[in-house]
């Protein structure tokens, strides 16, 4: 390294230490390509702020590509999406205790009922549309089997007050093509379909629209592939990056074989090695299970983490990577380190990656490709 004594502190306003790339580009050419692998009405799923990559850009950039049906998990975020898109539909997940029936009919929600008495709670005399989640075996939300075999003995008064537009179910392991779950809770569907009134059927998110067509039924709910995530991890993902999180290296410095690295001096150096210190850490979403595990990539070099990470900075070592000097980008994830690479490096999923991704980290979105 040769020692340049020019002052390098005079930070530009543009300069963003830790940025977050989100691609809407990526995300409406994802959900084409659910409508165009399920062939049947694609909805995007926006909950949790649409997975991190923020509600009203994804919200926006789907309705204006066609996509005219939403999900989100809670009250408050059908609230916050209603505006967003006042013509779409959007299905609140949650259900309709009593206490949220009013908002959700002020803002023209449209619940998800997960039980008999969410049933009783939205029934009216206007016959307000719902639709309708049967458990098939997830033991999550929905109607459990012994809730489902009273409402087809008793479909005529159960349903009474309510107009179905859609019945629901939601698969365990859509993540694993080979388990057997999956056909199970397809046949149980499709089973209790038989024995309701008839209405469009949805049993599919991401994982579900690559089992193929016997799964999609009528409507398919995609949210982790819209923002890159491959569904099915070990297959190929069909899917384009939608985000890339990058931070930038504040210095870099030398250290004998035998010196520690970082907090716990967890890092021991086995031989004499360049570091760079990037400024990006847990605070911006980085999982501290990375330390010592993960890898950066810098100008499409690979550079293994080295020590714990902190809460604002990260230690790469760099002995293997020409010329690295302050200044340059390192990516953590992007076109190197796929979704699903970064949550086996962190010991979690894809979707906990992107939700916790959403934090200090500058935003910019590109709108086009
Ligand atoms: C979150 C969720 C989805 C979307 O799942 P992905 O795996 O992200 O595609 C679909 N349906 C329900 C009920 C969900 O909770």
């Amino acid at each position: 390294m040769d020692r340049t004594e020019s002052c390098e502190s005079q930070i530009p306003p543009s300069f963003e230490a830790a940025r977050l790339d989100i691609r809407l580009g990526a995300v409406g050419d994802n959900w084409r390509e659910c409508c165009r692998l399920s062939g049947v009405a694609t909805a995007g799923v926006v909950k949790a702020d649409a997975y991190g990559l923020g509600l009203a850009p994804v919200a926006r950039k789907l309705s204006g590509i066609g996509c005219d049906t939403f999900f989100v998990a809670r009250l408050e975020e059908g609230i916050a999406l209603r505006p967003l898109v006042p013509h779409a539909r959007i299905f609140v997940l949650d259900g309709a205790a009593s206490s949220a029936v009013p908002a959700l009919v002020a803002h023209r929600l449209t619940p998800v009922l997960n039980s008999l008495a969410d049933l009783a709670c939205w029934s009216s005399p206007e016959h307000r549309d719902a639709a309708v989640h049967i458990d098939t075996g997830m033991n999550r939300l929905g109607l459990p089997s012994a809730e489902l075999a009273i409402l087809i003995a008793e479909s005529k008064t159960r349903l009474s007050g309510v107009n179905v537009i859609l019945w629901m179910s939601h698969l365990a392991c859509a993540d694993d093509p080979g388990h057997d779950m999956n056909k199970t809770q397809r046949d149980r569907f499709r089973a209790a379909l038989g024995r309701l009134p008839p209405a469009p059927a949805s049993l599919a998110s991401s994982g579900g629209i690559l089992l193929g067509r016997d799964y999609v039924f009528d409507l398919v709910r995609p949210g982790l592939g819209l923002y890159g995530g491959n569904p099915q991890p070990g297959q190929p993902n069909p899917f384009r990056t939608a985000v890339r999180l990058t931070g930038k290296i504040l210095q870099v410095r030398r250290v004998d074989a035998g010196q520690t690295v970082g907090y716990g001096a967890s890092y021991r150096a086995g031989r004499n090695s360049t570091l760079a210190t990037v400024a990006l850490g847990y605070a911006d979403g980085l999982m501290r299970a990375i330390g010592n595990r993960g890898k950066a990539f810098i100008a499409g070099t690979r550079a293994p983490i080295v020590g714990r990470v902190s809460m604002d900075l990260i230690t790469l070592d760099v002995t293997d990577v020409p010329n690295v000097k302050p200044g340059d980008d390192a990516e953590f994830l992007g076109e190197h380190v796929t979704l699903e690479e970064l949550a086996a490096d962190s010991g979690t999923a894809a979707y906990e990656i992107l939700t916790s991704l959403s934090r200090r980290a500058q935003r910019r979105y590109e709108a086009a490709r």
